[in-house]
């Protein structure tokens, strides 16, 4: 028997038939409304803001999920009057969230045809104006589907709008449907949101594993966040903590929740347990695509004119040692292991290393003979050996703090009421 306070029962089906003159209906009579489902930050296991999810709350009481009316929306085009019709509602709760916690983000779905023309846009940059909405605390999310779908001029110059004006880009559902390495680079999303029958995947087959693990490595060298949906397990949560993934969702965390309660929770500043030993990890491979692109630029540059070939764009070794990818990870997110020893001891090898890798450039610039060249990388690698040791004892011993500490997780936050 499915119980109806479960959100892990089948979603029900609405009592009465829905068209699109009964959607019309109750976006004008205001029975739709908007849930939030908080987004946990994997860097420091706390609530940074949530997803707005439509719902439809009917005068008895009855709550009609979006897969019930969303599909026909889109299908008959109403979407699009639907989702200008909720915006303002949107913004009346954003608002509130915000004058409660203005660093919280919120994240809504629009669908591909709201940017068929550039209404959308001009509402969302309306509210900003009007309203001095924070555009970085805002993030639109579109399905792979429906921007591959829909693709055309207006939408790619709308979205480049909505993005000039500083609001984030989301993909949705990645991994269902077509979207490649190739499609997200082609778009200006910033943020990927790995589909949760992909997660659920995982504890059935180790080629989803492997997908999840390639699409955080993918999405983390993109510079993109990452969000895994459809928690529904601790065990899912540490793995995704271990694997670089950067944000969480899903019903073992906390569902899709009315305002009230979603302020509520909010104001309890809740802590979810764990390290993010996976942001070591992705450190490490960093610092090793670091080196190998320092290594073959300094090549190519000794060996410049000797082949006709033209030269593959690789990206240039970032040289100042706050800036690189291991240095962003150790003067942001890396923060959170600041009280470890092991910690404090890398940040001197690290920047001897750049130091090393400046000189190298330098001296190949200048053409010094071949031997000593050599020599320079020698030192380059075995510095480079210092850095990583120490990464991997870090990630050793977190990894083993995480597992010695009690798996602490808050009650899993429901819907009421409904
Ligand atoms: P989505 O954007 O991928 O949203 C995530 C869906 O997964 C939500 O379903 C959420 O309740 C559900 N979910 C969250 N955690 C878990 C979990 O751990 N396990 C499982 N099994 N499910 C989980 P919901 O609210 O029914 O929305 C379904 C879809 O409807 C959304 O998928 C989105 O594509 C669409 N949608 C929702 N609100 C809107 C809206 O305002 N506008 C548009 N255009 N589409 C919307
Ligand atoms: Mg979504
Ligand atoms: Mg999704």
């Amino acid at each position: 028997m499915s119980n109806p306070k479960d959100p892990r029962s089948p979603p029900p089906s609405p009592s009465t038939s829905i068209d699109e003159a009964a959607l019309a209906r109750a976006l004008h009579g205001g029975e739709l409304t908007y849930y939030y489902q908080p987004k946990i930050s994997l860097i420091n296991g706390k609530i940074c803001g949530s997803e707005a999810l439509m719902r439809w709350v009917r005068p008895d009481g009855e709550v009609i999920l979006p897969c019930n009316f969303i599909p026909l929306a889109e299908s008959s085009g109403f979407i699009t009057q639907l989702s200008l019709g909720m915006f303002p509602r949107l913004v009346e709760d954003l608002l509130i969230i915000h004058d409660y916690r203005d660093e919280i983000s919120t994240s809504f779905n629009l669908s591909a045809q709201d940017f068929r023309d550039s209404a959308m846009v001009d509402a969302i940059r309306d509210a900003i104006t009007h309203h001095q909405l924070d555009p970085a605390r805002l993030e639109v999310e579109l399905t792979e589907d429906s921007v591959l779908h829909w693709d055309n001029p207006e939408l790619r110059e709308n979205l480049r709008s909505l993005v000039e004006l500083g609001v984030s880009l989301g993909m949705d559902d990645y991994g269902t449907g077509y979207a490649s390495i190739d499609t997200l680079s082609q778009w200006p999303f910033d943020c990927v949101k790995l589909d949760q029958g992909l997660i659920r995947r995982m504890s059935g087959s180790e080629k989803a594993t492997t997908i999840v693990q390639a699409s955080i490595r993918m999405a983390h060298q993109l510079g993109m966040r990452i969000v895994a949906e459809g928690i529904e397990t601790s065990a899912l949560y540490d793995f995704l903590l271990n694997s670089g993934c950067t944000h969480a969702q899903g019903f073992w965390l906390a569902s899709p929740l009315p305002l009230e309660q979603y302020l509520a929770i909010l104001g309890k500043d809740q802590r979810w347990s764990g390290l993010p030993t996976g942001l070591i990890h992705m450190a490490t491979l960093d610092h090793i695509h670091w080196r190998q692109a320092l290594i073959a630029e300094v090549i190519a540059i000794a060996f410049k004119g000797e082949t006709r070939d033209q030269p593959i764009r690789t990206h240039t070794p970032e040289l100042d040692p706050h800036k690189c990818r291991l240095g962003r990870w150790y003067y942001g997110p890396g923060q959170e292991f600041r009280d470890h020893p092991l910690f404090a001891e890398l940040e001197t090898p690290h920047f001897r290393l750049h130091e090393l890798g400046e000189q190298l450039l330098e001296a190949a610039n200048r053409g010094i003979p071949r031997n000593e060249l050599v020599g320079l990388l020698r030192q380059l690698t075995r510095q480079s050996a210092i850095v990583l040791e120490l990464l991997q004892e870090l990630e050793s011993e977190a990894l083993l703090d995480h597992l010695h500490m009690a798996h602490h997780a808050p009650e899993p936050l429901h819907e009421r009421g409904h």
